[in-house]
């Protein structure tokens, strides 16, 4: 159960005062990237730190104010200038003075008595706010304070200000943001004495306080020493959790699964291709920790087109000569079934079932599924999150493997391994995630790298194209289609937005349907499974010659004749999404071109990514340069979903404390495993705070 003593933090926002319905749903949007999530609570608002601040400590008199600076000016109220009756579009004015000159405040809609109230004629007051001028004369619109001499403290001289979204306004979540702080009790320390000392760390409570009042630009700097404190809370939080995990499932024993090879080799000998080396490397990796009493906890990394499939597939197989079953798990519906379509062949060559299960199987083929699997009939079952649920049971699970693990939390990676005895686990991932992110995530995970790409690929030849010179672009389609040739077309919408001047999947379907008829195919999010797995196969088997469609074809999807790939408004794609649709095409013989088709002016960090990917084709190095870039949490393309993403840290200014997270971590559950010291027990809270209930959980069940 969680600590009583964080109950006021984990309220939803809309209970504080001033909070509706309307402003509940923006401040979602804004908190956890997406509307549709459940409602943030007091402690996403806490937790929502500074971008930035506004200096009124400047205190000029009216002469010397600087146009366009925000001031702090002490005037005495001269007169009240209603706007003429009948006539609402021309504002309120008042005057005032000091000793250098005449300050004009406007206000449109001005209400005349709250005006008369706040700037009472012959008195004193402090005015803040942008100061303009015009016509010669200074001005302040809408000024942000007006406090009278006695109430000066009222004012903030030094105010910061949030990330925000349409609909909520710097004001609003202002007053949302102390309201919450009101709330923030004393909580227990968990961080070590020696290490408060030695950082200069101050508590919880008093960081929070210093970066949501910030007296200087320093306080709210990622590098303060508060920020830098809530971070390795953060940190901690994570790290501490993927131990437990990781210290869990490694006591949890494992079983040794060693088959005789016979069935393995079967396969090999059916690929169409030999193995590179670096895929023969991991398998010998993976079959060794497999065959250990010790459970496996792999990531194969190995950047799009590597060959991660034909990995899994022996690694599969060794697990059902063993005796047991594996079980494979991709993130969408189209990836699972491409996975039956080339595991499934190759596997019943060597006398091994396989089976798919998805959302869409149903009824008596489900239940019919079911107990095959549960009779051991079924050696291997793909499918996609339809695997955790509960009434999935396997006779005898020996592999786990998860494709695409990003897409995945460490919860259903639990969830898996707890459908056996002993199961090892195998993830994979398209994403060649530098070492500092495997921490951070999965905690110490064993990896094994395909770095090697199979011997017959050629270079993709990548260009940047302005939207002007589409004509050309479509010629040249046109052309490759007439040849017999492929080609993706990626938009980044589904429908237009008139708040975008971007277009969308159907504008350009539509557009390139007129010019190539039959041949174009599109494919989107918005569709049905089924009608997903339509597009793509009638694109992979060739009725359609473009496919046109969003990042739905982002992951693992293979196609190997298609040899050109356009990415329409390239600059509004990351890094790692921009390599990895690239990675859609250069898997076959024929020489393939990526086209990065742009709106120009290009911002900075779009320029930077474009010629980033024109320099390389090498993963793991556009993942260091997409780190650079954008930071941590989008890398993985999660910053917007929230998990695992963070919201405090940054890895450009944090890694250092994740280290000392780790060690830290390791240290706390050698010598408190269960959390039960005074310090385990204020760890608890922090776990709790930072929402690793799981972990927690793990820690009841021992
Ligand atoms: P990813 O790592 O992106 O999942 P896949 O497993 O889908 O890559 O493999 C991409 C393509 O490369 C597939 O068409 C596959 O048949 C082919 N392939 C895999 N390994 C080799 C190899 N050693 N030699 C030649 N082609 C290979
Ligand atoms: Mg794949």
């Amino acid at each position: 159960m969680r600590p009583p003593i964080l109950n006021p933090l984990f309220v939803p926002v809309s209970s504080l005062t001033g909070i509706g319905p309307k402003l509940a749903k923006a401040l979602t949007r804004l908190l956890k990237g997406n509307e549709d999530r459940d409602e943030p609570r007091i402690a996403d608002l806490i937790f929502h730190l500074p971008s930035g601040m506004i200096d009124r400590r400047n205190r000029p008199e009216i002469a010397s104010a600087l146009e366009g600076v925000i001031a702090t000016i002490k005037i005495r109220v001269d007169r009240h200038q209603p706007p003429p009756r009948g006539n609402p579009r021309v504002p309120y004015r008042v005057f005032g003075h000091d000793d250098t000159g005449e300050l004009g405040l406007v206000f449109f809609r001005g209400q005349g008595k709250w005006l008369q109230k706040q700037l009472p004629e012959g008195e004193i007051r402090y005015v803040s706010g942008r100061v303009e001028w015009f016509n010669g004369r200074p001005t302040m619109v809408h000024p942000d304070h007006i406090v009278s001499e006695a109430n000066l403290d009222e004012l903030p001289l030094v105010e910061p200000v949030y990330p925000l979204t349409s609909g909520v306004s710097l004001k609003v979540l202002t007053k949302a943001i102390s309201g919450s702080l009101q709330a923030l009790p004393d909580l227990p320390e968990w961080i070590d004495k020696s290490v408060l000392s030695k950082e200069k760390w101050s508590s919880m409570h008093q960081a929070l306080m210093n970066i949501h009042h910030p007296e200087d630009t320093l306080d709210i700097s990622p590098d303060s020493v508060a920020w830098q404190r809530l971070a390795y809370d953060e940190l901690l939080a994570g790290q501490l959790a993927l131990a437990l995990v990781r210290s869990r499932m490694k006591k949890s024993a494992g079983k040794p699964w060693r088959g005789d090879g016979q069935k393995q080799k079967i396969i090999l000998d059916a690929l169409p291709f030999s193995l590179t080396g670096a895929q023969k490397r991991s398998i010998d990796e993976i079959l060794s920790d497999m065959s250990k009493p010790e459970r496996m906890l792999r990531m194969l990394q190995g950047d799009v087109g590597s060959g991660k499939t034909a990995v899994a597939l022996i690694a599969a197989v060794a697990a059902v000569e063993a005796g047991g079953q594996a079980a494979v798990m991709a993130p969408t519906e189209i990836l699972a079934r491409q996975h039956l379509a080339t595991i499934g062949p190759l596997a019943n060559k060597a006398g091994v079932s396989v089976e798919i299960l998805t959302g869409r199987e149903k009824g008596k083929i489900r239940e019919d599924i079911y107990a095959r699997l549960a009779s051991g009939e079924i050696d291997i079952l793909i499918g996609t999150h339809a695997l955790f649920q509960a009434n999935v049971e396997f006779k005898n699970l020996a592999l786990g493997i998860v494709d695409e693990q990003h897409r995945f939390g460490v919860h259903q990676r639990l969830a898996l391994a707890s459908k056996g005895e002993g199961v090892d686990i195998l993830v994979m991932t398209a994403t060649p995630i530098p070492r500092t992110l495997v921490l951070t995530f999965f905690g110490d995970m064993d990896v094994s790298k395909l770095d090697e790409k199979p011997a017959n690929r050629l270079p993709i030849q990548t260009n940047a194209v302005s939207i002007e010179r589409l004509d050309e672009l479509i010629n040249r389609v046109q052309k490759a289609v007439a040849n017999g040739g492929k080609v993706y077309w990626i938009c980044p919408l589904v429908e237009d937005n008139d708040e975008l001047p971007v277009t969308s999947v159907e504008t350009r379907f539509a557009s390139l349907e007129k010019l190539l008829g039959q041949n174009v195919g599109l494919v989107h999010g918005r569709m049905k499974p089924t009608e997903k797995d339509q597009a793509m196969l009638d694109f992979k088997e060739g009725r359609t010659r473009v496919l046109v469609a969003t990042t739905v074809i982002e992951v693992g999807v293979d196609v190997p004749d298609a040899t050109i790939m356009v990415i329409e408004h390239a600059e509004r794609f990351g890094l790692a999404q921009l390599h990895q649709l690239r990675g859609r095409v250069g898997r076959g013989a024929d020489k393939s071109t990526c086209l990065l088709l742009y709106k120009a002016p290009l911002g900075e960090v779009a320029e930077a990514r474009i010629s980033i990917m024109r320099e390389s084709e090498d993963g793991f190095r556009i993942a260091e340069e997409d780190l650079k870039l954008r930071g941590e949490g989008e890398v993985l393309g999660t910053r917007q979903s929230g998990s695992p993403g963070f919201q405090i840290a940054r890895m450009e200014h944090h890694a250092q404390l994740l280290e000392m997270a780790r060690d830290d971590a390791m240290l706390i559950l050698n010598s408190d495993p269960e959390l039960t010291t005074e310090r385990g027990e204020a760890l608890r809270t922090l776990l709790y705070l930072f929402n690793k209930d799981e972990a927690v959980r793990l820690l009841r069940a021992g």
